[in-house]
């Protein structure tokens, strides 16, 4: 028996919402936590962050940036009603969160995700939240009215990573008080992230997104680098000291399935295509 997806939600052309029954995630879950999910038997196993979540039906919500194939599949391939094979988690350990006044969380396409759900646990504790929901350009942007709740303000910021860092360096410029910067996308930004977060002395705690394979470490995928300690990023994290993270070493270790990535999503546009001619076939005839 699988894991019914109750609720599919297209936001825009990239963004898509999955509300998954899954009831065994939510026992032991705490914020800052993901899943791994296999959508189908021969599939890729890929770690989701908990969006979002209602403990009155057993739900978690997925907050999915299409990337390449597994991601898109399970867009156009799944739909209400539909079963997700595999729903394993919780996974990763949720750091230890304190009140600390004036946190910034500040996310990058799906990383505004893992932000918004780490920021959950942050608000409980009393903290005062501002947000920076970054994407690269307008035509992806969510509306902040999805991270709203959890903050004070928030601000939807696009046009790529150097604009979203210079709204950061805006922020933490005026708000010296900033006690915390919580920073999640690609590592190619959260390391432009640590740059302000460094010049202004302001706590950074970043999101690992390493290539995970399984959820504990096993296949060594997901290797991460601290001040020269190595950690993985499943078992110790995804969450770690800003300050400490190599990020060039995660850059490059998360770039070495690139070409079979790309391959993998040609060939699944390529099956698409023809299912799209092939129905528009039956409907001329
Ligand atoms: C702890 C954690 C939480 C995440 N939470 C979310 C989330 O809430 N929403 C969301 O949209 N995305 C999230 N991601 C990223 C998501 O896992 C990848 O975008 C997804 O695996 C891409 O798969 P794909 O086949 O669509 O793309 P691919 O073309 O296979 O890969 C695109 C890029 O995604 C990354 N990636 C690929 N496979 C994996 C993998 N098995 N594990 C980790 N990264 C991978 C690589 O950087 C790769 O270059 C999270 C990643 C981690 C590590």
């Amino acid at each position: 028996m699988g894991f019914p997806i109750l609720k599919k939600e297209v936001l825009n052309d990239r963004f898509y919402l999955l509300e998954v029954h899954a009831p065994h995630v939510l026992k032991k879950f705490k914020h800052g936590q993901f899943v791994m999910i296999l959508s189908k038997k021969g599939g890729e196993i890929i770690p989701l962050t908990v969006f979002n979540y209602d403990k009155t039906k057993g739900s978690v919500t997925l907050l999915v940036e299409v990337r390449g194939k597994s991601t898109k599949e399970l867009l156009v391939r799944f739909g209400e009603g539909d079963e997700l094979k595999d729903v394993v988690g919780p996974v990763g350990i949720s750091p230890n969160l304190k009140n600390v006044g004036k946190v910034l969380l500040v996310g990058y396409n799906y990383g505004n995700a893992c932000v918004y759900n780490l920021g959950r646990g942050l608000k409980e504790l009393g903290n005062e939240i501002h947000f920076i929901a970054g994407f690269e350009d307008s035509g992806s942007s969510l509306s902040g009215g999805l991270f709203a709740d959890i903050a004070v303000d928030i601000k939807v910021a696009f046009g790529g990573i150097k604009k979203v860092k210079e709204e950061v360096r805006d922020f933490v410029d005026i708000n010296k008080d900033t006690a915390l910067i919580v920073s999640a996308g690609i590592p190619e930004f959260e390391k432009e992230i640590e740059e302000v977060a460094d010049v202004f002395e302001v706590d950074h705690l970043t999101h690992a997104s390493a290539i995970m394979i399984d959820p504990i470490g096993l296949s060594g995928s997901d290797k991460v680098f601290l001040d020269g300690d190595v950690k993985y990023a499943s078992l110790d994290g995804p969450w770690f000291d800003g300050h400490k993270l190599d990020y060039d070493a995660l850059i490059q270790r998360n770039n070495i399935f690139v070409e079979y990535e790309k391959e993998a999503l040609r060939r699944f546009e390529e099956e698409l295509e023809k299912e799209r001619k092939k129905s528009a076939r039956k409907k001329r005839i």
